[in-house]
């Protein structure tokens, strides 16, 4: 016997606006609600190879005893480098896409190799499913952190760039599996006022609503803009963390739920009724 709200779903148009608020009332299941997602930085941690990739290994293997974690990379310069031959070349959007998510793809198989002997291994989404179970046995995986959309990446507004890279789908991760956290672990101590590496005058910013935030239209961020938008209607994420990846303590303060770094949250979630 279907519910009211099934029966109107079975028949009724699923662009009726009505239709589409009746949805908004009903539970939202937080899948994997203990996990934090993390963000190795690819340009900002992977780049710059050994003197930041092992400390932060080391500090990533102290917490696996008290915090489950999905690992997602970034891709950084090598991406970088084929956009720019493939802009030149004439490529699309979703070709890009393609050709970024190979280089994420590389940064996750080099963290697996040096996670290896703690058993953690790497998943594609074809082996979500499988992803509670290495979770729960070894407290962490690692993926490549584009989101799946490869040459169905939409266009940016301007440009060419694909708009949404790996702090997306690492956001995109953690809003589906309705996780504890969304830490971002990067080379800057969090969200300032311009880019600290260009404006020796910029000012950190501890805390901020993604609201205010979009409000000051800053010139550049320290995450892409497709993750503010995605925050604005979010059901489980409702705040997003960004640490400084090359100092040893910031994510596992971040994990025990201190506010390092910068916090940027949503002051107007639509949660729904966690189950
Ligand atoms: P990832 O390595 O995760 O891809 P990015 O290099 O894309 O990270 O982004 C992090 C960089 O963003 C920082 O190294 C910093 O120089 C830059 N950045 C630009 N604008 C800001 C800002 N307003 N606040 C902090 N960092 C910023
Ligand atoms: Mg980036």
């Amino acid at each position: 016997m279907l519910t009211e709200l099934g029966q109107r779903l079975a028949s009724g148009s699923l662009s009726d606006a009505t239709l589409q608020r009746a949805t908004e009332s009903t539970p939202n299941l937080a899948i994997l609600p203990w996990v934090n997602v993390v963000k190795i930085g690819g340009q900002s941690i992977m780049d710059r190879g050994r003197s930041a990739v092992m400390p932060l290994i080391d500090e990533i293997v102290a917490n696996l005893p008290h915090h489950k974690m999905i690992l997602g990379t970034g891709a950084g310069t090598r991406a970088r480098h084929v956009y720019s031959l493939a802009i030149d070349l004439g490529m699309p959007v979703g070709v890009l896409t393609v050709l970024g998510t190979a280089v994420a793809w590389q940064n996750a198989q080099m963290l697996q190799y040096l996670l290896a002997k703690h058993g953690i291994a790497f998943l594609e989404p074809e082996g979500f499913p499988s992803l509670p179970h290495y979770l729960m046995e070894r407290g962490a995986v690692i993926c490549q952190g584009m989101p799946p959309y490869k040459l169905w990446e939409e266009n940016p507004e301007i440009g060419r760039i694909p708009p949404q890279r790996t702090d997306t789908g690492c956001f995109l991760i953690a809003e589906v599996f309705g996780a504890r956290k969304m830490i971002y672990a990067k080379d800057e101590d969090g969200l300032y006022t311009a880019d600290p590496k260009k404006d020796p005058a910029a000012r950190h910013i501890p805390r901020i609503s993604v609201q205010e935030l979009l409000r000051q239209d800053l010139n550049d961020l320290v995450v892409e803009r497709a993750v503010l938008e995605l925050m604005l209607t979010a059901r489980n994420i409702s705040e997003i963390q960004f640490v400084n990846g090359l100092k040893p303590g910031q994510l596992t303060a971040a994990l025990d739920g201190e506010p390092v770094g910068t916090i940027i949250y949503n002051a107007e979630i639509r949660r729904g009724d966690v189950v």
